[in-house]
C-alpha cells in the first residue's frame, strides 16, 4: 500500500491541504501510518456523520484537531511505511468503526477491505479462457465488463447501440443532470477520479467514463451505433446467435447484457400527446437546439430527473407548470452544490490512503447504513405514515427540512408533504427544488396529466396550463428488463414469456434457468433502492460472471445453466425479504415494484449480503455440460 503517489510531496502544499481535510479521513489515515492506539482513543475519536453530512469537523475542538493535522504531517512525510499496510478482519472493522463514529457489523471487513484495495480478487486463471463474450452496451455496467474480460484474457465484443460509451450517461443530456450519490463514490473502485464538485454533473460522469475506456482501449472493442435486435442460444453448438437491427449476426460462445434499468423512456399514453403543436419530449430524449428562453412550460412528473431540471431552467423559461401526481420525500446534503477544492483534491491524489478513507466513510454513510431502518416494524401503530420508529423519525428530520425551505408559503409545505412513509419511493436529494417552486414564474399543480391540447396540458383536476413547451418527466419502462431484445434460451421460449408480464427475475439478478451462458448486470432486483452506488453492484457481478467463467474455462466446460430451483429458491427468498420491506408497503406506488405489487426492481438485501452472495459462483448451482469444442 502507497502512502503517497509518485509525485513529491511538497510540505507547504501539505499543510494546506491539511486544513481542508475531512478529519475523521485524516484520523484513520494516521492510525493507519502509525499504528499507534492513541488515535483510535478519545480525543480522537470522531462524531457519527448525521444524515448525508460529510462531518468534516469530527465533532473535534480546534485544539485537538491541531494536534491531528500536525501528527498526520509528520506521519505523512516521514517516508516510512504503513504501520498497518493492509488491515483486515477486525483490526479493518475497528478502524472504520472509529472513522464513521458508530460501530460497524463485523461483515463489512472484506467487503471494505477488497474495496480498498487491501486483499485482492483472485489471480487470473492459469488456464487460458477461449470463449468469445458479447457484451450489450457499453454503459456503466458493459465497461465494466469489457475491463474486467480484458483483464481475465477473455476475447469479446461490446454492442452498444449509441454512437458513444456511457450508456444512461450518453442519453442524458437534460439541464441539470448529473448524480445523487457522491462522485468519489459513484466511480469505479480501480479507477479514481480528482473530481470538481462533490456532486458530479452530467458531463464531468460522462468524460470519466469517457476516459476510462480510452485508458482501457474499449472503443476499439466496441461496435457502437449497433443496437441487438435478438440473441438465440444454439444447445448443439452451446453458443449464441446475436443479430444485429442492421440484420449483422455474430456467435459468441456467451453473452453478457449491460443494457440497464433506465434507459427506455416512459411516455405516457396521454390523449393528444400526439397532437401538441410544440416541442414535446421525454428528459432523456432533450433536444440539443432548445431554446426555452421566456417559453412557458409544463413538466410532467416530480421524479428525480424533474427534481434536477426544474432548477436547472426555471430562471429561463418564462413560466413552469410542474403537474405533480404525487409528492416525493428530499433529503438535503451540505455539499451538494460545493465544489471540492483545490486542497482537498491535493490530499487525495498526494496521500492516496487519505481518499480511499473517505470513500470508506461516504460508502458507510451513503450504502447500508440506512437498510435496517427500512423494515416494516408489525407493531408499529401509525403504518400510514411510517413503518418503525427510526423511518418516523426520517419523517420528522424531513418534514422539518420542507417546512424550513417553503417557510412562508403554507400552500406549498401542504402540497409537498407526502403522505406516504419516506424512502417509500426513491429518495430525492434537493436540487434547489424547494427554491425553484416558491418562485414568482413556477406553479405547482397537485393534479396528473389528463389530456394534452395543441397548446395546452390539462390536469386531471381540470387546471389548463396554456404552454409552448412539454417535459416528460416521467421515467423509464423499469420493468420491461432487456427489451425491445428478442432473447431466446435452450427452449427457444423468449425471456419475455419465460418471465411473463413485467415481471423479471433471475438467480442472483444475474442468471436464468433455460438460458445457458447468459450473464446479466443490472437485472432484476439489484437496483439500489436504499442508498450507495450501483457501480458496487455492478461490480460484483462482473466479478461473479468473470469468476464462473474462469471456472468453466479451468474445468472444460461448455455450457451453465442455472438451476430451475436454484432460482426459485433465490426469488423465494428475494420476495420474502421484500415482503417485510418498505417498497411492498402499501399507500404509495414507485417504480420498484410492478403492478400485482412485487418488487421487480431494488436489492432487497444490503449490499455486503449481495456482495457475498456473489463472491463466488458456485458450479453446484448450474446445470453443466462439458465443451464439445
Ligand atoms: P420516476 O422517478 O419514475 O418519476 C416519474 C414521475 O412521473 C413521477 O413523479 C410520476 O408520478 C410521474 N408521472 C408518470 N406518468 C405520469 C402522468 N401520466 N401524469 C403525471 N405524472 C406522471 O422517473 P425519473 O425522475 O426519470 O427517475 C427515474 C430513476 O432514474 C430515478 O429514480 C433514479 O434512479 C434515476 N435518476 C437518477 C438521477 C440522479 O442520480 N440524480 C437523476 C434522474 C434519474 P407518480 O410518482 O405519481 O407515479
Amino acid at each position: 500500500m502507497t502512502v503517497t503517489a509518485p509525485t513529491a510531496l511538497r510540505r507547504d502544499r501539505l499543510v494546506r491541504a491539511l486544513d481542508a481535510a475531512n478529519m475523521p479521513s485524516l484520523v484513520a489515515v494516521l492510525y493507519q501510518l502509525t499504528g499507534d492506539r492513541t488515535w483510535l482513543q478519545d480525543p480522537y475519536r470522531p462524531t457519527r456523520s448525521r444524515g448525508m453530512d460529510d462531518n468534516d469537523g469530527g465533532g473535534f475542538a480546534p485544539e485537538v484537531a491541531d494536534i491531528i493535522r500536525a501528527a498526520a504531517l509528520d506521519a505523512i512525510t516521514s517516508g516510512r511505511p504503513p504501520a498497518l499496510p493492509s488491515p483486515t478482519g477486525d483490526d479493518l472493522v475497528e478502524m472504520i468503526s472509529a472513522a464513521v463514529g458508530e460501530s460497524v457489523p463485523p461483515e463489512f471487513a472484506e467487503m471494505v477491505a477488497e474495496d480498498m484495495g487491501f486483499t485482492h480478487a483472485p489471480a487470473p486463471t492459469q488456464t487460458p479462457c477461449d470463449f468469445s463474450v458479447v457484451v450489450i452496451g457499453a454503459g456503466v455496467s458493459g465497461m465494466l465488463a469489457a475491463i474486467k474480460l480484458q483483464e481475465a484474457g477473455i476475447e469479446h465484443i461490446v454492442l452498444e447501440k449509441n454512437s458513444d460509451v456511457g450508456g444512461g450517461w450518453f442519453e442524458n443530456t437534460y439541464p441539470g443532470a448529473g448524480v445523487d450519490t457522491p462522485s468519489h463514490l459513484y466511480s469505479y473502485s480501480f479507477a479514481p477520479r480528482s473530481w470538481s464538485t462533490h456532486f458530479g454533473k452530467r458531463d464531468e460522469v460522462w468524460q470519466y467514463l469517457s476516459d476510462v475506456a480510452a485508458e482501457h482501449d474499449l472503443r476499439d472493442r466496441i461496435r457502437f451505433d449497433t443496437e441487438v435486435d435478438s440473441a438465440v442460444y444454439q444447445p448443439d453448438t452451446q453458443s449464441w446467435t446475436v443479430t444485429t437491427m442492421d440484420g449483422d449476426t455474430l456467435t459468441a460462445d456467451i453473452v453478457i447484457t449491460a443494457t440497464g434499468q433506465l434507459n427506455r423512456p416512459k411516455v405516457p399514453n396521454i390523449p393528444g400527446l400526439d397532437a401538441f403543436d410544440g416541442p414535446i419530449f421525454h428528459t432523456a430524449e432533450w433536444p440539443d437546439d432548445l431554446d426555452l428562453q421566456g417559453k412557458r412550460v409544463a413538466i410532467v412528473g416530480t421524479g428525480a430527473s424533474a427534481m434536477q431540471v426544474l432548477p436547472a431552467i426555471a430562471e429561463t423559461v418564462g413560466h413552469a407548470t410542474v403537474f405533480q401526481r404525487s409528492p416525493q420525500w428530499v433529503a438535503s446534503s451540505d455539499v451538494y452544490f460545493e465544489p471540492i477544492d483545490d486542497d482537498v483534491s491535493y490530499l487525495m491524489e498526494a496521500v492516496p490512503l487519505y481518499r480511499l478513507w473517505y470513500r470508506v466513510r461516504l460508502a458507510w454513510n451513503f450504502n447500508d447504513r440506512v437498510h435496517p431502518s427500512l423494515q416494516v416494524d408489525p407493531d408499529w401503530e401509525n403504518p400510514s405514515r411510517s413503518i418503525n420508529a427510526i423511518n418516523d423519525a426520517h419523517r420528522r428530520v424531513f418534514t422539518r427540512y420542507v417546512e424550513k425551505e417553503l417557510d412562508g408559503r403554507p400552500d406549498l409545505i401542504e402540497k409537498s408533504l407526502p403522505d406516504y412513509p419516506p424512502f417509500g419511493k426513491r429518495m430525492l436529494l434537493d436540487n434547489g427544488w424547494y427554491a425553484a417552486l416558491k418562485r414568482d414564474n413556477v406553479t405547482l399543480v397537485t393534479e396528473g396529466v389528463a389530456s394534452i391540447g395543441p397548446d395546452s396540458v390539462v390536469g386531471s383536476g381540470g387546471h389548463v396550463a396554456e404552454v409552448d413547451v412539454v417535459i416528460l418527466a416521467t421515467g423509464f419502462e423499469t420493468h420491461k428488463l432487456l427489451s425491445p431484445i428478442d432473447i431466446r434460451g435452450r427452449s427457444g421460449v423468449s425471456i419475455k414469456d419465460f418471465w411473463g408480464p413485467e415481471d423479471a427475475h433471475a438467480h442472483l439478478g444475474i442468471t436464468v434457468p433455460d438460458f445457458p451462458n447468459l450473464f446479466l448486470t443490472c437485472g432484476p432486483g439489484t437496483v439500489l433502492g436504499h442508498g450507495g452506488s450501483y457501480i458496487t453492484i455492478a461490480e460484483c457481478q462482473v466479478r461473479y460472471i468473470v469468476d464462473l467463467l474462469r471456472t468453466m474455462a479451468n474445468n472444460n466446460i461448455g455450457s451453465v445453466e442455472c438451476k430451475p430451483e436454484v432460482e426459485q429458491d433465490y426469488v423465494r427468498r428475494h420476495d420474502d425479504a421484500h415482503s417485510r420491506m418498505i417498497w411492498t408497503h402499501q399507500g404509495m406506488d414507485n417504480w420498484y415494484r410492478n403492478d400485482a405489487g412485487r418488487v421487480v426492481s431494488t436489492l432487497p438485501w444490503r449490499i455486503v449480503d449481495y456482495w457475498n452472495m456473489t463472491r463466488h459462483a458456485d458450479l453446484d448451482d448450474f446445470d453443466v455440460e462439458s465443451a464439445r469444442r
